[in-house]
């Protein structure tokens, strides 16, 4: 089979091979990697996913991606590796529905690309018998989605690196009770210090004997598996060939560009709504043509989502024709009447949101979280400005309650139930290390733990 090439949205570096993409992450040009060719999926396909389990929709989508790097035995093995939870559909009213991507192990819908990505690259070194040190910085989920999707992969060590003062309780343990392959190091400092340390060692020729990579949120290896729920809720919900509208909670712009590129594939998609926390420089860029990245950024109780420049709008960019780079500067317009035909964006700022939260509750006894809320809100604030369109409409909760029980609780006054994966978290026992914010000290750190 020949292979699907990359290319980078920058232009300006040469195209790679889906293994080159995944283990570099980021274009050198600094662009991210797109695929050349997007392949097709027809009507009849969508239809026959309706009754497949998760992992093998996971398996028909992705496939048309990676068989030309990865065996379809390993493809199986790594779909029913990666998906061995429940994805809900929850009917809410009308022909409104949710979809919760939140019952993987850290309760967030980045274990469903992060996961899949761990597994694609640990494949990829267990090739080359090499090991792969992945450094990460985090102030909570992204850290530890990445070491639960790490955690245990042959030939792949991770460290992590946190402000203790700015990650909760939870989200610590979440990272800290692990071990195995997976460190972590409690760093006296601010998030933005964690950053500067791993970006650093990245940059140090004395850390060459050390294969370093940052699986970060760019990486088309978490791109790509955003794909797959699209497919999974339509060919459920939807009758063949029905078009179907989607709401989605939008930071980074990660999933919704998932959604995108399924449109782009053959998913009958009429409207995909883009909801933004108080961070609304796409909404208006959606408005006026003018993008202005938001420094810093605003401070919502949807944290994941308190992006001000969304690297992955770059992408967005370029599916429409146009050329961003990183800094956010358009050097090439999109074709902005394509994408407001495609796209709906609306801004949902913390009092919306909590009104939001409260009245699914009352209303329908649905039960979101902040992030879940802004894309539900998010799918209203569409049906009161253009009508309620006569089809399916599924808005996507990206978070488990359980993980904001003080929100919840203070809106609805009930506890949100803890699902499996955060169940027994407070009894595991804690490791980590601590280290003042000096590079010198990380740096003996990782030669010591993974210098040959
Ligand atoms: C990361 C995150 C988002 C935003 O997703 P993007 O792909 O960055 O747009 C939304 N909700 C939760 C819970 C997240 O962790």
């Amino acid at each position: 089979m020949s292979g699907n090439m990359y290319y980078s949205t920058n232009h300006a570096s040469p195209d790679v091979s889906l293994s080159e993409a995944l283990l570099t992450g980021q274009a050198p040009d600094k662009g991210l990697y797109m695929p050349r060719s997007i392949p097709r999926i027809g009507p009849e396909e969508i239809a026959d996913l309706s009754d497949k389990t998760y992992s093998e929709v996971a398996r028909v989508i992705l496939g048309k991606y990676v068989l030309d790097t990865f065996s379809e035995d390993e493809l199986n093995r790594l779909c029913e590796d990666a998906y061995d939870y429940e994805v809900p559909l929850e009917h809410v009213a009308g022909r409104r529905y949710v979809m919760r991507l939140d019952r993987g192990p850290t309760a967030s819908f980045k274990d469903f690309a992060a996961r899949m990505m761990g597994r694609m690259i640990g494949s990829l070194m267990q090739l080359e018998e090499r090991t792969l040190v992945i450094l990460t910085a985090t102030s909570g989920d992204t850290g530890s989605a990445i070491a639960h999707a790490f955690f245990r992969i042959p030939n792949i060590k991770v460290m992590v690196l946190f402000p203790p003062d700015e990650v909760s309780n939870r989200q610590r343990k979440q990272m800290t009770t692990l071990g195995d392959n997976v460190s972590t190091v409690a760093v006296d400092g601010k998030f933005d210090d964690c950053q500067a340390l791993v970006k650093r060692a990245f940059a140090d020729p004395d850390l060459k004997s050390v294969r370093l990579s940052s699986a970060n949120s760019i990486n088309i290896g978490r791109l790509l598996p955003q794909i797959v729920y699209y497919f999974y809720a339509t060919s459920r919900l939807a009758g063949p060939g029905e078009p179907v509208v989607f709401s989605v909670p939008s930071g980074n712009f990660g999933d919704m560009m998932g959604c995108l590129l399924a449109q782009r594939m053959g998913l009958p998609l009429r409207k995909l709504i883009i909801a933004t926390n108080a961070n609304n420089e796409v909404p208006v860029f959606m408005t006026t043509g003018r993008y202005e990245k938001i420094v810093p950024s605003r401070v919502c109780i949807s944290n994941a989502m308190n992006v001000g420049h969304p690297s992955n709008f770059a992408r967005v960019i370029d599916l429409f024709g146009g050329h961003m780079d990183e800094q956010g500067i358009i050097h090439r317009k999109p074709d902005l009447d394509r994408m407001r035909k495609l796209l709906w964006a609306t801004s949902v700022d913390d009092d919306r949101t909590r009104e939001a939260i409260r009245s699914a509750w009352t209303r329908y006894r649905l039960l979101l979280e902040p992030h879940g809320a802004v894309g539900w809100r998010g799918l209203e604030d569409y049906i009161e400005s253009e009508g309620e369109p006569k089809c399916t409409m599924i808005s996507v909760e990206t978070a488990h309650p359980a993980k904001f029980p003080e929100e919840i609780q203070s809106l609805l006054s009930i506890t949100p139930d803890i699902p499996p994966s955060m169940d027994g978290l407070e009894d595991k026992s804690e490791e980590y290390l601590r280290m003042p914010v000096d590079y010198e000290t990380f740096k003996k750190l990782i030669l010591e733990r993974y210098g040959r």
